[in-house]
């Protein structure tokens, strides 16, 4: 059943009864507080008192009864904003239950925008009072200024001046004297309403049958859908049919995508297709955008919106779909603070609103894959590309047969499918996942190796920067002039490389061809990615060498050949989704190949040719390689047939740490198909400047992991200084 249909009539708290509200912030749970004058009804955003502050909170429910009536403190000022609708609030518990989150933490992620809970402040402006006042003081300046306000609707004091062509200061005269009045103009709506009419691109019949299958789901109470389309199918257009439905069905829709500010192109598509811009929700919008947009996703105005993770704790009025796009990619999962996957938040989210999750993806993940087959989602597959466009060549350069020469990285046989590609006009591009010069830093004398002193990890240099930088911590330093173990002077070796190095071969072996690099580093800012992206498009650019930014959806219809520098990097270490996780993201990057008429090639630079990611992206059989990732995991009960959680723990004082390691080591929970790893030094067994500890809790399905958790880091007491993170579904074992 729907929440919004059962919010109908919620229950009013009069004056002097007791309820409990919840507070963004980290405690344990809603706290008891008597209602003031005014009656309140769940989801009113109160202020109350916190010890000596004043706090806002939201009224969560019936008081908890765990404070003696008479200790309660009153609740203070009801905000005029709307209630948290009770699908929000159920959504907020929802996940502090599942992942361990104190309640008031996820609401935090809810509450982001505190300013968007006053009443929007209109525009000031002046209007004529009539009859003026009997002793104002008549100047020709003044009887103008009066002559443009009896014609005008209100203005701003700046444009009354211009109209009447006089200065501020007269108009300014006139308010102090009364003859003009100020008043307030209401704040135009943030966004507009997309154009449902304006004609869509004519699907193919596959697409069709995809796009009716998602309109059908909208309107129709909770459903999953996985839209599995090979790259260049055409996915986009596909969900835009969904969207289309649920504005048309006056509701709202959310798109997330993995990474916003590299989205240019997306958003220029939405405003093809409905001749608007949507509202945007990420990290990068200015202080007033923010508060516009989170009223406005409030009130329902904002009917589309597209966003990072953060945008699903948004206080949606009316949400009727939820769109997750690359549903496989990582940046969907986030680490600091309430651990969460938003794909999977999403569809809790969807299944509390009774509405449809669409997830869409060319490489679904494993877990999708194994919801489709336990027949939890549907699929709807896309094989083919759009308007005939062929799917790449993919082919392994074995790197022990076909090295590069000594101290370069570009085999000789992607060196010549680049120069026939620069030869026919066309575009290229270079995938090094790894930023900067160069990944290692090493001292020729001694074999010193240069390392961050807050982390475990090499400190990687950054040539353009002219410094050595940890990827962690943010740390950084000027290459010393000498070894700090031999003292030797000049003796430093980069090794390895990273996209600048790649870049810097590149120019040296193509002279002339327009390059530019694409990172983090040299994208800052939704901007400087966008004019990247455009200059890529409009072909002002032959060669782009990036890290995996550069494969994030892009259409360039002139870029044919796609070079893979180390295929093998993601393959390294004991990570659970190594082989996944890099068949998703390789195939992700062969995806920008040869989208239009030209035909496209990939090559990829490896050491292991055969080996099962390899041989799955060389001849197209993802289904099959998944199929036996699938096996694995079930044979060993990992995710997503077992259940697993971390829990790491840190602090800056190792023997603390340790102690306390132990002492919860040896309350760890037993039981059948339960099983508890560690505790061991984590991979990373410092970050910024704090030792780590992790254990791994694997449990079968039946388990409730969550509450054995619960019950596990309830026994013993955390001391000082000591962090404790739980993260249920881990996707990052460092
Ligand atoms: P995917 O997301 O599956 O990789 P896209 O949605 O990006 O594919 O589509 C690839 C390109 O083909 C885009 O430029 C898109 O606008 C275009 N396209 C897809 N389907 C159609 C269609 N039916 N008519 C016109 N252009 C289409
Ligand atoms: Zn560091």
């Amino acid at each position: 059943m729907s929440f919004d249909s059962m919010t109908s009539t919620p229950p009013i708290m009069a004056p002097g009864t007791c309820v409990a509200v919840l507070l963004p912030l980290p405690l344990a749970g809603a706290y008891d507080y008597r209602v003031g004058d005014e009656p309140l009804r769940p989801g009113d955003f109160v202020e109350v008192p916190l010890g000596r502050r004043v706090q806002v909170g939201v009224v969560w429910g019936e008081a908890k009864g765990d404070v003696a009536e008479a200790k309660l403190r009153p609740v203070g000022r009801r905000l005029a904003a709307l209630p948290l609708p009770e699908v929000s609030r159920a959504f907020v518990d929802w996940v502090a239950r599942y992942t361990l989150a104190p309640a008031g933490a996820v609401l935090k992620m809810t509450m982001s925008v505190p300013a968007a809970l006053e009443p929007p402040r209109g525009l000031a402006a002046c209007r004529r009072v009539d009859p003026p006042p009997a002793d104002l003081r008549a100047t020709p300046a003044r009887a103008k200024v009066l002559a443009a306000a009896a014609a005008l609707p209100p203005l701003t004091v700046a444009d009354l001046a211009r109209e009447a062509g006089v200065g501020i200061g007269v108009v300014r005269g006139l308010v102090e004297a009364k003859a003009l009045e100020m008043v307030e103009l209401p704040t135009p709506p943030a966004f507009q309403r997309p154009d449902l009419e304006r004609p869509g691109p004519s699907l193919s019949p596959g697409q069709r049958a995809a796009a009716d299958a998602l309109v059908a789901a909208v309107g129709s109470g909770f459903s999953v859908q996985l839209l599995d389309g090979v790259t260049g199918s055409g996915k986009t257009e596909v969900y835009f049919e969904a969207v289309a439905a649920a504005v048309a069905r006056g509701g709202q829709a959310l798109v997330l995508l993995p990474e916003i500010a590299l989205s240019s192109q997306w958003l220029e598509r939405f405003t093809r297709r409905f001749g608007v811009k949507p509202a945007q929700w990420h990290s990068e919008l200015g202080d007033a955008r923010r508060r516009d947009t989170w009223r406005a996703v409030a009130d329902g105005s904002a009917r589309v919106v597209v966003g990072a993770r953060s945008a699903l704790f948004l206080p949606f009025k009316d949400l009727a779909l939820i769109v997750v796009d690359e549903e496989h990619d990582g940046a969907f999962k986030q680490e600091d603070g309430v651990s969460y996957h938003a794909r999977d938040m999403a569809v809790v989210r969807a299944q509390l609103g009774a509405i449809p999750a669409v997830l869409a993806s060319a490489t679904p993940s494993l877990e999708s894959f194994a919801n489709v087959q336990a027949g939890r989602y549907v699929r709807l597959h896309l094989p083919d590309r759009h308007a005939g466009a062929q799917m790449p060549d993919i082919q392994a350069v074995d790197l022990r047969r076909h090295p590069p020469p000594r101290g370069q990285w570009l085999s000789p046989l992607l060196v010549e499918a680049l120069e026939g590609a620069f030869a026919a006009g066309e575009q290229a591009m270079l995938y090094l996942n790894r930023r900067g010069y160069a990944p290692l830093t090493l001292c020729r004398g001694c074999g010193h190796r240069l390392q961050c002193p807050h982390c475990t990890a090499w400190l990687v240099e950054h040539r353009s920067a002219g410094r050595l930088i940890c990827h962690h911590c943010g740390y950084r330093i000027r290459l010393p002039e000498k070894c700090p173990h031999c003292e030797a002077v000049d003796s430093f070796a980069a090794c390895g490389p990273g996209v600048e190095r790649v870049a810097e071969e590149a120019e040296a072996r193509f002279p002339g061809i327009r390059m530019a690099v694409m990172t983090s580093d040299t994208c800052q800012g939704p901007h400087a990615a966008a004019e990247l992206v455009r200059k890529v498009a409009d072909h002002e650019i032959d060669l782009l060498v990036g890290t995996q930014i550069v494969a994030k959806g892009y259409h360039f219809p002139m870029l044919t050949v796609v070079g893979v520098v180390d295929a093998d990097l993601g393959l390294e270490g004991g990570d659970l989704r190594a082989g996944e996780r890099t068949l998703q993201l390789l195939s992700q990057v062969a995806g920008r190949a040869g989208r239009a008429e030209r035909p496209g090639r990939v090559l990829l630079q490896t050491y292991q040719p055969d080996h099962p990611v390899m041989r799955a992206l060389r001849s197209g059989t993802r289904d099959a390689f998944m199929a036996r990732e699938a096996e694995a995991r079930r044979d060993c009960a990992m995710p997503p047939y077992g259940r697993l959680a971390a829990l790491i723990l840190s602090g800056p004082d190792m023997g603390v740490l340790d102690g306390f390691a132990a002492r919860l080591s040896r309350k760890a929970p037993v039981g059948a198909g339960i099983e508890v790893l560690g505790p061991a030094p984590a991979p990373m067994a410092l970050l910024r400047g704090r030792h780590r500890r992790r254990f791994l809790v694997k449990a079968v399905r039946t388990v409730n992991l969550q509450a054995l958790l619960r019950d596990w880091l309830g026994r013993e007491e955390v001391p000082g200084g000591v962090r404790v993170q739980v993260d249920i579904d881990p996707y990052s074992f460092f």
